[in-house]
């Protein structure tokens, strides 16, 4: 039964029939033209938000992006967003926690993504995402599908209930060969770790190098059983 709330927010039915087979480019063009400039995109720099970066370079660049600053990111991550200014004058805005990593550790005596990873992405994550999403309608993230049985159940386009907006996945249907295709012949930016191993890269003290062939999302909390920070899932105990 279609209760008041569902019954007013809009049928992604057909839109997603139609963008299931569009390219990455045209879903970003398709945003664009439908919610800009109540448009924002997330990106950790991975990989995937590169590409997206190159393409909304081309097609909006005043889509404001920013990224969640959680004060335990790589140098390199932080020296890919220069780049990425440098090429594109793109300049990605950093969402950041209330409290600086010192305050924070010397709140919990000590790190917590030690003791608790959940609270530590709820706190440095999630709160400072919820703030950044403030006004806006729709946003943008790089998810694929085929990166986790939890990622190969979302849509092109949806409803995110968790964040009260719409959430639009350009990517969710390329594969990682794709990306990386993509990167190679523009020549995009990208973060120098995955050369080294690092196959999908979040917070340092989180992230672990991946085995050739191995499951790229597999050094993110490894040892434990969390898989997302809680961005992307509906799962409340990853809060
Ligand atoms: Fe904290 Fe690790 Fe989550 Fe980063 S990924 S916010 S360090 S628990």
């Amino acid at each position: 039964m279609l209760t008041m709330e569902t019954a007013t927010r809009e049928d992604w039915t057909d839109t997603n029939n139609r963008l299931a087979r569009a390219t990455p480019r045209e879903i970003l063009e398709w945003a664009v033209e439908r919610f800009y400039p109540r448009l924002t995109m997330a990106t950790a720099f991975g990989a995937e938000g590169c590409v997206l970066l190159h393409l909304l370079a081309e097609i909006e660049p005043r889509v404001r992006v920013f990224n969640l600053d959680t004060g335990y990111q790589f140098a390199e991550t932080l020296e890919l967003r220069e780049r990425i200014a440098a090429r594109y004058g793109i300049e990605v805005e950093l969402v950041r926690a209330d409290t600086t990593v010192a305050e924070y550790e010397r709140q919990h005596d000590g790190p917590l993504y030690v003791s608790n990873s959940d609270q530590c992405c709820y706190d440095r994550k999630i709160v400072p995402l919820r703030r950044a999403l403030v006004g806006y309608d729709a946003w943008i993230t790089a998810i694929r599908a085929d990166q986790s049985s939890h990622r190969a159940g979302a849509q092109v386009v949806g409803e995110d209930p968790k964040f009260g907006l719409v959430k639009i996945n350009p990517l969710l249907n390329w594969t990682r060969r794709d990306v990386w295709a993509f990167i190679v012949t523009h020549n995009v930016p990208y973060n120098p770790l995955h050369d080294q191993g690092y196959a999908s890269i979040g917070c340092w003290p989180c992230t672990r190098k991946v085995s050739a062939g191995g499951d790229e999302r597999s050094g993110r909390w490894a040892g434990q059983a969390k898989t997302e920070c809680g961005l992307h899932s509906l799962d409340s105990s990853q809060l």
